[in-house]
């Protein structure tokens, strides 16, 4: 699809900042060209997939971004099924190519390489779709929520007052068979990646959940949190799922990441792309890992962790 073609862009807001995000990308890359609308659905799966199908085929955006965030990696493939369209999901960038066609970037080959694909078919009333990792892209500075440009720069479809003024009734159809009855975040002992300034990573290199734990000691004792690749999340060493980094996990942007024992395939330092300073260790001098970094020790990752701690006390 030629980006010119594209004249309005639906946005899913479940009250995850990644709405935001996802609609500065879109002002960033379309400008002031097409309408913006934001759908915001905090309830269930059924609500929001009901909501997004029938605004999807009542308002008829060549675009549709959705926050990949467990609600959205659900809703996302299910409405590429019911509009028999393309989903281009986990996007690490959104732009317009040289010829002037929509490419959304995703890692390719095992993360070796980062390529563009192409949903060339997409058309109003059957949309391309995108799913972007929250905090892949950055918030703008003058806007917290999709609200403070609702009227100006976006319009918004709050399908939650709606619920609320009894517009969409219980029982109906989009209520479905869930009902959201609480929702509880699940604490992360070594801290919460997503708002920490200071980020110590642990990839497959640190060879074992005794070093993995002295990583989550380091990270306390610097006030950070601890962090993980994929590789090290399926090791089994205790890694949280919440706490890895990369086009399958999280997104960051802490001012320093320290990352041990990690490769750098390009999965796992698209999540870091926002980092002010990325410092790593690898005992592979020719480790990929260090052309994404501001500052590299080629060590062993379990003696400079030993080092750390007993430097901090
Ligand atoms: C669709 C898809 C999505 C993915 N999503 C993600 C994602 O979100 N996040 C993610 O991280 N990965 C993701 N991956 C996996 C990703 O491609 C890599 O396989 C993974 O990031 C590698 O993790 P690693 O660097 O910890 O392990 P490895 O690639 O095994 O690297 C280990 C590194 O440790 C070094 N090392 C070994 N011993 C030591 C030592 N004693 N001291 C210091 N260094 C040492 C080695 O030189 C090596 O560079 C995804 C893959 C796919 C296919």
């Amino acid at each position: 699809m030629k980006a010119e073609n594209v004249r309005k862009i639906l946005i899913f807001d479940q009250g995850d900042p990644v709405a935001i995000q996802l609609l500065a990308k879109a002002e960033e890359v379309f400008g002031d060209g097409p309408e913006y609308v934001v759908l915001r659905a905090r309830g269930t799966h059924n609500l929001a997939l009901t909501m997004m199908e029938e605004n999807i085929r009542g308002e008829e955006p060549e675009l549709v971004l959705i926050g990949a965030t467990a609600l959205g990696e659900e809703i996302a493939p299910a409405l590429g099924v019911r509009f028999e369209t393309g989903v281009a999901a986990h996007c690490v960038d959104i732009r317009v190519n040289e010829e002037g066609r929509l490419a959304y970037v995703i890692p390719a080959f095992g993360g070796r390489a980062v390529g563009e694909i192409f949903i060339p078919d997409a058309a109003a009333g059957r949309p391309a779709i995108a799913t972007v990792k929250p905090g892949m892209f950055p918030e703008p500075a003058d806007a917290g929520n999709c609200d403070d440009y609702a009227g100006q720069r976006c319009r918004i479809i709050d399908v939650d007052a709606m619920a609320a003024d009894g517009e969409i009734s219980h029982g109906s159809k989009a209520q479905g068979a869930f009902r959201m009855v609480e929702v509880s975040p699940r604490e992360h002992p070594a801290g919460n990646i997503a708002d920490a300034d200071i980020i110590v990573c642990g990839g497959y290199g640190l060879g074992s959940e005794e070093v993995w734990r002295k990583l989550e000691k380091l990270a306390e004792k610097l006030g950070g949190a601890a962090a993980c690749t994929r590789a090290a999340l399926d090791a089994g060493w205790g890694c949280a799922e919440e706490s890895m980094i990369g086009t399958s996990g999280r997104a960051v942007r802490p001012k320093v990441y320290i990352g041990f024992g990690i490769s750098g395939a390009a999965h796992h330092t698209c999540g870091i792309a926002g980092a002010d300073t990325i410092i790593s260790i690898n005992s592979d001098g020719d480790a990929e890992i260090f052309a994404a970094s501001d500052y590299k020790g080629v060590f062993d990752a379990e003696k400079v962790i030993d080092a750390l701690l007993r430097e901090i006390g």
